[in-house]
C-alpha cells in the first residue's frame, strides 16, 4: 500500500503526519506500507518511520549515479538516506516533465540494479480509453518498460495501473474495470518474463482510491495494493484504506 504525496507538505508536517500515522498501522503485516514524500521530507521521514513497518520512497530517480544533470537526484543518494522504493514514469511525470516510456525504462533499470524497489507506473488517458487502446497501450508501455530486463533483474519490480483519468479526478475504475486492466498487464508479464515471475507480479491500482471505495477494489484477485495520491495526505484516511 503506497501513499504518493506528490509535492506536498514539509519536514514539520510530515513529523506530525508520522506521529499520527505510525500508531494507526502499528503491527499491521498484511501488507507492505510506503510512504513516498517529496525529497525534502525524505530524511525526516526516514528518522521519524525508524524502527516501523513503514517503509520510505521517493516519486522520481535519475538513471545515472552522478554527474552534470542539474536538478537529478540519484539512487546512491537515496540509498544512503535509507529510501528503498522509487515511483517510475507517474503520469504526471510523463504529461508535465517529458517522462517517455524510453526514460522510464533507463530509471527502472537503474532503480533494480541498484536495490530500489520500483513502482513502475502505467495507464491510459480518456481518449485511449474512449477510442478502444486501452489493452494496447498497457502493451506497449508494459514493453518498453520492461525492456532488457530479465527476470532474474526484475525481482522486486512492483507495477501500478493508473488510468490517468482517475487520477486526482474523484473518478475511480470500476474493481472490474481495474480487474481487468490488471489481467492484461499480467499477461504481458508473462510474456515478457514468464508464468511464474507473472504469478508473482504485485499489481497496485492508483486512481481516486478513497477509504470507502478501498474495499471494493482490493478485494478482486487480480489487484495486490493501491498506490494512493489525494487520500493519503491525511494519516487517517490512508490509515483507514491501509486497513479497509
Ligand atoms: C497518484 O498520484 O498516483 C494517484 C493515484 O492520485 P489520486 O489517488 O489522487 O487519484
Amino acid at each position: 500500500m503506497a501513499a504518493n504525496w506528490k509535492m506536498y507538505k514539509t519536514p514539520d508536517e510530515t513529523r506530525e503526519y508520522l506521529r499520527e500515522f505510525l500508531p494507526l498501522v502499528a503491527g499491521h503485516d498484511r501488507d507492505e506500507i510506503v510512504v513516498c514524500p517529496p525529497y525534502t521530507d525524505v530524511a525526516t521521514a526516514i528518522e521519524a518511520a525508524r524502527g516501523s513497518n513503514v517503509a520510505v520512497g521517493v516519486q522520481n530517480v535519475h538513471w545515472k549515479a552522478d554527474g552534470a544533470y542539474t536538478g537529478e537526484i540519484s539512487a546512491p543518494m537515496l540509498l544512503c538516506l535509507g529510501v528503498t522504493h522509487v515511483i517510475i514514469g507517474h503520469s504526471e511525470r510523463r504529461q508535465y516533465f517529458g517522462e517517455t516510456d524510453d526514460t522510464v525504462n533507463l530509471r527502472l533499470k537503474t532503480a533494480l540494479e541498484s536495490g530500489l524497489t520500483p513502482i513502475c507506473c502505467v495507464g491510459e488517458v480518456l481518449q485511449e480509453r474512449e477510442a478502444g487502446l486501452t489493452d494496447d497501450v498497457l502493451r506497449r508501455q508494459c514493453v518498453r518498460a520492461f525492456h532488457a530486463v530479465s527476470a532474474k533483474k526484475a525481482a522486486k519490480l512492483i507495477v501500478a495501473y493508473e488510468p490517468v483519468w482517475a487520477i486526482g479526478t474523484g473518478k475511480t475504475a470500476t474493481p472490474e474495470l481495474a480487474a481487468e486492466a490488471h489481467a492484461v498487464i499480467r499477461r504481458e508479464a508473462v510474456e515478457i518474463f514468464g508464468d511464474e515471475f507473472a504469478a508473482k507480479l504485485r499489481i497496485l491500482y492508483g486512481g481516486s482510491v478513497k477509504p470507502d471505495n478501498a474495499k471494493a477494489l482490493m478485494s478482486q484477485e487480480e489487484i495486490d495494493g493501491a498506490l494512493v495520491g489525494g487520500a493519503s495526505l491525511d494519516p487517517k484516511s490512508f490509515a483507514a484504506i491501509v486497513k479497509y
